[in-house]
């Protein structure tokens, strides 16, 4: 997985160019400096309800960069509830136009390695739409992403 810096412009994957409003977030390795900090249970629970409606599905999975080899690619759990990250995006409406577009291992960073993302994502995940919601449905419809992700989102309800 790549590096970028928090809030720059997100190019990453962008087959129909993407907004130019949707802002990286939480693409992170070890050789850059993350900001840290205690995240609220408020803030976690949020976060992990979007890790429930990916975006950008890819065949591959990615491992997170600070856990030690043999536990790379282990699955993430909250509660009963257990997702296997590293395989997705996730989308954060923000204010105006804007978009927050994080890989899905950012929940393990915020959890596992105290990863404090800017505070504009911090009320964007807060207080913006959650995705199922039909607020989210539509700021996500003006997207290249959102076909796709319904589809998915329609598979991993059907494997519940
Ligand atoms: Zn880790």
């Amino acid at each position: 997985m790549a590096y970028y810096p928090d809030l720059s412009l997100y190019t990453y994957y962008s087959p129909l160019g993407e907004s130019l409003t949707t802002l990286n977030v939480g693409w992170l390795d070890r050789v850059h400096v993350y900001p840290q900090g205690e995240m609220s249970d408020v803030f976690t629970e949020r976060l992990w309800s979007f890790c429930h409606k990916p975006v950008l599905k890819t065949r591959g999975v990615y491992g997170c960069d600070f856990c030690p080899k043999a536990n790379r690619f282990d699955i993430q759990r909250r509660g009963d509830e257990e997702l296997l990250l590293g395989t997705a995006q996730l989308r954060v409406f923000g204010q105006g136009d804007t978009v927050y577009a994080a890989p899905d291992l950012i929940y393990h960073y915020v959890v596992a390695h105290r990863y404090c993302p800017p505070a504009e994502f911090i009320q964007a995940v807060l207080t913006g739409p959650l995705p199922g919601s039909s607020e989210y449905q539509e700021r996500a419809r003006a997207h290249d992403w959102w076909d796709e992700a319904q589809r998915w989102w329609k598979i991993l309800e059907e494997q519940r």
